[in-house]
């Protein structure tokens, strides 16, 4: 997809979105509808069924859709869900403050007991809002497994629009006409079935039409494996460099599942390579896993790539494990035998951990490739650079023509921040800064 076919791509987006959320608050102006009531009230309603529709919505953007990610690129959307969900929430709750604000006597409604079934089934779908904002927010503090949150995530979330729906039958406005209560199922029906095709239908498409196996785990320096995957009769994913996917391994629906980006040339369709740095849980597990073991890919996603932002020449910049799109950019450009200039600063704790130094020296036959490595401990005859990558070490070293190029950054967040604010300072325009980072969660 082409910068114009993306933005024209992003518009239509946003448009249907808007077109989306505000059209059940124009589905309660269409008569029949309920008379008499003050003002304050409709407005609430208003605002309940349009922040219900926000969270339906919701259920679209984590679907991982690709005509829907393509133009902004998946983080992007994932961060828009963070906000939509709060603000949502925010405008959810206003509906029930105003109706007791209307009418205080109506604070009854808020005790089980005393209640009726309507507001039972608000309190679940507000209380499983509540649950889904505060561990979604504080899942690190809460020290949630990731997988755990994950599945809790959905469980909550399902039940928050089935209670929301539920309650809105029940309080019987504006449903009282059989096309509208047929809107609304079908909306609430459209949302669970995004859920099956997320959660059965698209693994079990993996598993029969696209099954990977692992053919070789190989040990690379810093802790790190390169993981490769084998398409299993095929024609594999094709992917941009720098792109990402989602790995399962062992079985198609597992919830644990993690982003990796592809480490190995774009010219490799039926063979792909993950660098994998072991960091955690199941990064851990990655040197033990056995050749033949099964994989599934969810991919390929993100906008962290070269191809969309051509350039006269480019500067890649990696702290750690952010290595592994920076390989895959230049192992593409040296099987494209692409003869534009790069620049690559990498930064790391030390000489020995420098994942796939040697691969890089040797790319430098094969590309107008410069390197610099910056190590935080250096060897004591070390003559490179040291430290932490800042701007003096940008600076020595960046082509005086900046204009012209594109900056990739990936690597660790302070690092990331340091050297965006350092770019922006030189000159640099945002919009030639591209950053991927690894923490989508
Ligand atoms: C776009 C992208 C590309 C990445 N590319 C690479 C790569 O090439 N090489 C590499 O080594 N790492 C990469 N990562 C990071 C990698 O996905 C995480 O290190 C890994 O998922 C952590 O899992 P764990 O169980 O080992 O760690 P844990 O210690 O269990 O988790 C550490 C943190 O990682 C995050 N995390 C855990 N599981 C997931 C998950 N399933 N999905 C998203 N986040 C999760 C959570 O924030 C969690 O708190 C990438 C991440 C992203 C977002």
């Amino acid at each position: 997809m082409n910068q114009v076919n993306r933005m024209i791509s992003g518009f239509f987006w946003i448009a249907l979105f808007l077109a989306v959320v505000l059209l059940p608050v124009c589905l309660l102006l269409v008569a029949p509808t309920p008379s008499g009531r003050p003002f304050w009230l409709e407005f609430s309603l208003a605002l309940g069924f349009f922040g219900m529709t926000q969270i339906a919505v919701q259920f679209v953007l984590i679907a991982r859709f690709k005509s829907l990610t393509a133009p902004y690129g998946i983080d992007v959307i994932l961060q828009l869900h963070r906000h939509l969900a709060l603000v949502a929430l925010a405008v959810i709750l206003l509906h029930p403050l105003i109706i007791l604000i209307d009418n205080p006597s109506r604070l009854k409604l808020l005790n089980p007991l005393s209640g009726n079934w309507a507001s039972r089934f608000a309190l679940v779908s507000v209380l499983c809002l509540l649950i889904l904002a505060g561990t979604s927010l504080f899942r690190e503090k809460l020290k949630l497994n990731y997988e755990y949150w994950r599945f809790s995530h959905l469980v909550f979330a399902v039940l928050a629009i089935v209670s929301a729906q539920l309650h809105v039958f029940l309080a019987g406005l504006y449903t009282n006409s059989w096309w509208k209560q047929a809107i609304w199922i079908t909306a609430t029906s459209a949302m669970l079935a995004l859920v099956l095709h997320l959660r059965l239908i698209k693994p079990a498409w993996q598993r029969g039409r696209q099954p990977w196996h692992i053919s070789e785990v190989r040990p690379e320096r810093g802790e790190t494996w390169t993981l490769v995957l084998e398409a299993d009769r095929h024609a594999g994913m094709e992917f941009l460099p720098g792109q990402f996917a989602w790995l399962k391994l062992g079985g198609a629906f597992t919830l644990k599942e993690h982003p990796f980006s592809f480490s190995s040339s774009a010219g490799s369709r039926t063979r792909l390579e993950f660098g994998i740095k072991a960091l955690g849980d199941f990064t851990s597990t990655i040197k033990d896993v056995e050749p033949g073991t099964a994989a599934y890919l969810d991919g390929p996603h993100g906008a962290f790539c070269i191809d969309r932002y051509p350039a006269v020449g480019y500067v890649f910049i990696a702290g750690g494990i952010g290595i592994t799109p920076m390989l895959s950019f230049l192992r593409s450009m040296a099987d494209r035998k692409d003869p534009r200039p790069i620049l690559l600063f990498y930064a790391d704790r030390n000489w020995e951990d420098l994942a796939f130094r040697e691969e890089l020296e040797l790319l430098k036959n094969r590309l107008d490739l410069n390197l610099v490595f910056v190590l935080e401990e250096p060897p004591d005859d070390w003559q490179g650079e040291q430290g932490k990558i800042n701007s003096e070490i940008l600076e020595r070293h960046l082509p005086e023509e900046l204009i012209h190029r594109n900056f990739f950054v990936c690597g660790p967040a302070p690092m990331m921040n340091a050297v965006q604010d350092a770019l922006l300072e030189f000159g640099v325009s945002k919009t030639s800064i591209h950053l991927e980072r690894f923490n989508l969660a």
